[in-house]
């Protein structure tokens, strides 16, 4: 893939957002890009890097140690499922500032853990499973409050907000009931008063519609790089 057409698809994304974010009545200020570059390579990640792209998302621990060795000055979100004995590698990478799938009790433990061995504080999202299906990760629903009281004793982890992956859909419109629930149980968290500011949920087929339900963070892979490689 030239670079002409890196160019066309980034600028085909950022106006999609853009359009999407004034439907929701906001800025684009409001909406941060994740470019989820999971089994992308090098050139593309700095191509979008050189071109202003902040936050890149990948999905597997020792993927993002490899990455981050070649090329520096990213903010690295993992979004994948963390395993509890991949926890004290994640947090030994500095520049790795988010994770959004945050989903058990010994998962935040070991997080709130290998945190404090490093000397640091970690922004977490806590995953949702909004839809229910059991082949998904997350927490139900009706235990993220009593989840965020129990957080609150881990002083090196601090709880940004909540994600959630809409069950796989044939058209877009189909996905929106799913994060207008998200959206409202964050609502409803915060007239309780907890803090959440972000809400992770968008992903290449389906985050005009999660903009507009009030997603803060999109994670785009193959709108942004294509079809993913087998290996990167
Ligand atoms: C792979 C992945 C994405 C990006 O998916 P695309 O459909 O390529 O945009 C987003 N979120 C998570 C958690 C992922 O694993």
């Amino acid at each position: 893939m030239n670079s002409n057409e890196l160019q066309s698809r980034l600028n085909l994304v950022k106006n999609s957002i853009k359009e999407a974010v004034e439907r929701s009545g906001r800025t684009v200020k409001d909406v941060k890009l994740i470019a989820v570059s999971k089994q992308q390579v090098l050139d593309k990640i700095s191509f979008f890097k050189e071109r202003g792209i902040v936050f890149f998302g990948e999905n597997r621990v020792q993927e993002l140690i490899e990455k981050n060795k070649e090329i520096t000055d990213i903010n690295w979100h993992f979004i994948g499922h963390l395993q509890r004995n991949k926890v004290k590698y994640l947090l030994r990478i500095g520049s790795c500032k988010l994770i959004h799938s945050l989903d058990s009790w010994r998962l935040a433990k070991e997080i709130d853990k290998q945190a404090r061995k490093n000397n640091r504080k970690i922004a977490v999202l806590i995953q949702v499973n909004i839809s229910g299906e059991e082949s998904k990760f997350g927490l139900e629903p009706d235990l993220v409050a009593g989840f965020l009281d129990k957080l609150q004793q881990l002083e090196n982890v601090e709880v940004k907000g909540l994600m959630t992956m809409a069950p796989y859909i044939e058209t877009p419109e189909d996905a929106r009931p799913y994060f207008s629930r998200l959206a409202q149980l964050k609502h409803k968290l915060q007239l309780k008063g907890y803090s959440l500011p972000e809400l992770s949920m968008g992903m290449t087929n389906d985050f005009e519609v999660a903009i507009e339900e009030g997603s803060t963070m999109v994670r785009i892979g193959t709108a942004l790089f294509g079809k993913r490689e087998d290996r990167p």
